[in-house]
């Protein structure tokens, strides 16, 4: 990496991504410090690691606290600082910041012009209609086939994607939607036909054309033990996802990151950065792309960062310079497996402040507990969001990961915890029909 022998590393974001990427970069002996905006109790306890009371939205007092403590690479974790122009502002400043820039960051902020996109370049996707509440027809919906997927334009938080069982049910989704259910970010909807098959995410750490994946993963939205109740912003992940054969992750390549890639120059809007696909592979094994994510994924990261064995600066920093090509990275072979611990009540209403005990036991264990919705009360450690932890194991095979993810998990408590008790079987069973 450039010149700079020993340097500060700012990490945009409070959650259990950014904890990862901050406890990894740390361990980079060319980083003499860490700083994370805002972070959470997990980052104030890491080595060479300080938070920084600045909200991961407040672009100007980022820049100004980039500035005035010379940083040398800033990565943001979360999607809201990228799509509202967070890298054009610090490339404007001269300082080095990882991720795509306002134009490029629209494949996330706006879902109607990620779909006409995909379209554009022909990469495989659902079909699909977009609606404003001027050109609303609700007649139209009528003819679709069931089920269908209702999703407000931009972005919310995870919250704005409806499945519909019934004609009735889609129209009261997108009507709701229309009429401001989530703010400004459904004033356009999409509704698309619904897709079946296995999802998997893909991520990817690019510059323009040049393209290093990252070592493939898996999560679970759903709450629920099986793959039920309402959707989340992830209750546990694993990596590698055995579903991703080499076969696949070429189609993946071939089919959807390297044309959007391609479609993004022909564009005008080279993307650097991660870029992370949501994608249903269908049952031919054509990779349908769900959505695109213009960061990395939560809780995905977390075991992403634990197999990671190079130096995760060095690797952001050549994205930025536009050296990938040829670049590799070093994965462990072992699995990883995170089991998100959340609070009773998410993705609905929860309570915050609970104590939490048992994590400095968990701290000897093997494997790592990193934090999401925490901070310090006091000398306590509480909670403080829905998604509150993911204790993260490895393992020879992904079983042997969720052992040690689980053995975590139980030396954890507060009142009210859930988590979901499954986490990975979809891989399990795999893995016990190869054996
Ligand atoms: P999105 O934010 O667009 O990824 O949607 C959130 C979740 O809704 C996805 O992770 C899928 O589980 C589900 N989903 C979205 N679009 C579709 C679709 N066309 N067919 C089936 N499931 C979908």
């Amino acid at each position: 990496m450039g010149a700079r022998p020993f340097m500060k590393v700012l990490i945009v974001g409070g959650g259990g991504r950014e904890h990862a990427l901050a406890w990894k970069c740390a361990e980079s002996p060319r980083v003499d410090r860490v700083y994370v905006a805002p972070g959470n109790a997990g980052t104030a306890l890491e080595n060479k690691t300080s938070n920084v009371p600045v909200a991961a939205h407040d672009i100007d007092a980022l820049l100004a606290f980039a500035k005035s403590e010379d940083i040398a690479l800033t990565i943001v974790g979360p999607e809201g600082p990228l799509v509202a122009g967070i890298v054009d502002r610090f490339a404007a400043a001269g300082l080095s910041c990882l991720g795509p820039t306002k134009a490029a960051a629209r494949l996330e902020g706006s879902k109607a012009y990620a779909k006409e996109f995909l379209e554009r370049h022909r990469i495989p996707t659902a079909g699909y209609s977009t609606f404003t509440r001027e050109s609303f027809d609700p007649g139209a919906l009528l003819a679709q086939r069931l089920p269908l997927v209702v999703k407000a334009d931009g972005l919310a938080a995870g919250k704005g994607v409806a499945i519909c069982a019934s004609h009735a049910d889609a129209i009261a989704a997108a009507t709701g939607m229309l009429e401001g259910k989530f703010g400004a970010a459904g004033n356009t909807i999409v509704v698309e036909e619904f897709l079946s098959g296995e999802e998997v995410s893909f991520i990817a750490l690019a510059h323009d054309q040049q393209v290093l994946p990252l070592a493939t993963s898996q999560d679970h939205k759903r709450r629920d033990d099986g793959d039920r109740g309402p959707n989340t912003g992830g209750m546990g992940a694993y990596s590698p996802a055995p579903i991703v054969t080499p076969e696949v992750h070429g189609r993946i390549m071939r089919e959807v990151i390297e044309p959007t890639l391609r479609g993004l120059r022909l564009d005008g809007n080279p993307y650097t950065g991660f870029l992370y696909a949501g994608l249903m592979l269908a049952p031919d094994g054509t990779p349908n792309v769900l959505e695109f994510n213009c960061r990395l994924g939560d809780p995905e990261t977390q075991s992403i960062m634990m197999r990671l064995t190079s130096d995760l600066p060095g690797l952001c920093a050549a994205a930025i310079a536009g050296r990938l090509q040829g670049a590799t990275a070093a994965w462990d072979s072992r699995a990883a497996l995170g089991v998100v611990m959340a609070a009773g009540g998410y993705p609905e209403s929860f309570r915050k402040g609970e104590p939490i005990s048992g994590l400095e036991a968990a701290a000897t264990m093997p494997g790592k507990v990193f934090h999401s919705g925490t901070r310090m009360d006091g000398g306590r450690i509480v909670t403080d969001g829905g998604r509150v932890l993911c204790a993260v194991g490895l393992g020879a095979t992904v079983s042997a990961a969720q052992g040690q993810a689980y053995d975590l998990v139980r030396r954890i408590h507060w009142n009210l915890v859930q988590y979901r008790r499954d986490i990975g079987y979809r891989a399990i069973a795999r893995e016990c029909l190869q054996t």
